[in-house]
């Protein structure tokens, strides 16, 4: 069976069960009443529901803890055998695979560098890993995520720029597991993440940046990212809000991404281009946060704060979110210098903004962003009414 041949009575069948579990995920520790609440089911439903569920391995329950008023419940979980999503991460520093489930409990499964590799060699290195990982799961793993520090479209890499890799096909990761395999960028994702579970919660459009070797971003509509015809959309950092005169490695001229990371402090400070812009740009605002700097220093921080905080006024005004969060490198830069940022973000609103601008919110996931959407990603697969009946379809007694 698959998505588009499923008949309307088997689709109706699960996408009540599709909701639920998409609210378990969303919300872990839900007790089974307030899960009942939500979604308006009555008690017979929900138990029939919750029961069937249990039977599928999708669902487990266990005893809520005591001390409050009022009747008894339960919390709503994953089930010991239940599905899971698989995520590769692809770091700048190294590669990961983790594996997570309905209450996002994610566990290492394996994890290495890339040496001195190519894609054609390194990517089916970790997909046997995937593949591996899925097989000591015996068929739980029912979707495939690859978060990559880079420009993906669809599942095809663009740009790994801190590995100088260009255009690699990622179908491979898929690791031989049968399963659907998607593949988002790291800031697309960490976005997902802000937006259903962290900073920018509840916002129903959420711009999310997160400046690492340049600045990247996605804009998030009711927690799903507007990401363009191919995938490739919010390469925010290459907009022209930069020095015309500067070249970016993108190819074009004036990129706002020279303006904000370790590329531009090391530029204001006289220093040549880092080896390491991320790991150079954390020291630097390390340096700065701890006092032991120079006035020139001070003032190589303020321009680059400013040119973050007019960039994201410029965002504002071309989106207009009622959240902005930032990641990696830029709540370091905004704290370091927040008199020059808050000028240069206040500066760049049009007038209509002014009033009421956005919150700019330090994202809660830190790190993780990335893998905590693309969990989110691979449960949105798993929990799809198609993908709930297959799986039921093999498990059910
Ligand atoms: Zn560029």
């Amino acid at each position: 069976m698959t998505g588009d041949r499923m008949s309307r009575s088997a689709r109706l069948r699960w996408s009540t069960a599709s909701e639920l579990l998409r609210l378990v995920y969303a919300e872990p520790g839900i007790t089974r009443t307030a899960a009942c609440e939500r979604l308006a089911l009555a008690s017979g439903a929900a138990a029939e529901l919750i029961e069937r569920l249990r039977a599928a391995r999708l669902l487990a329950e266990h005893r809520a803890g005591r001390g409050g008023p009022g009747r008894p419940t339960t919390v709503l979980g994953a089930h010991p055998r239940g599905p899971l999503a698989a995520v590769m991460d692809l770091r700048a520093a190294g590669w990961r695979v983790l594996l997570g489930d309905l209450a996002g409990t994610v566990t290492e499964a394996a994890a290495g560098t890339y040496g001195d590799r190519e894609p054609v060699d390194l990517l089916p290195e970790v997909a046997g890993a995937v593949g591996a990982a899925a097989r000591r799961e015996h068929g739980r793993v029912g979707a495939v995520v690859a978060a990559v520090a880079g420009a993906v479209s669809g599942t095809r890499l663009l740009q790994f720029s801190t590995r100088g890799w260009h255009e690699a096909d990622l179908g491979v990761l898929a690791g031989g597991t049968g399963v659907p395999l998607l593949v988002g960028n790291d800031a697309t994702l960490g976005g997902i993440a802000e937006a259903r579970g962290g900073a920018a919660r509840g916002a129903r459009a959420a711009l999310h940046l997160l400046v690492a070797v340049g600045v990247g971003g996605a804009l998030l509509v009711d927690g799903r990212p507007v990401t363009g015809a191919r995938g490739a959309g919010g390469e925010y950092g290459h907009l022209p809000l930069g020095d015309p005169d500067l070249a970016c490695p993108c190819g074009a001229r004036g990129c706002w991404d020279l303006m904000v990371d370790g590329r531009a402090l090391a530029r204001h400070r006289g220093d040549p281009v880092p080896g390491d812009p991320f790991a150079y740009g954390r020291e630097v605002l390390e340096a700065v946060r701890s006092g032991r700097v120079s006035d020139r220093d001070r003032r190589a921080v303020e321009r680059t704060a400013r040119a973050l905080g007019a960039g994201i006024a410029g965002l504002v005004n071309l989106h207009d979110p009622d959240a902005v969060t930032l990641a990696g490198l830029a709540p370091g830069l905004r704290a370091a210098a927040p008199g020059a940022f808050a000028d240069a973000y206040r500066g760049g609103l049009m007038a209509l903004h002014r009033a009421d601008p956005p919150p700019v919110a330090d994202a809660v996931h830190g790190s993780d962003g990335p893998v905590r959407g693309a969990l989110a990603l691979g449960f949105d697969e798993i929990t799809g009414p198609a993908a709930l009946a297959r799986w039921s379809a093999r498990r059910t007694p």
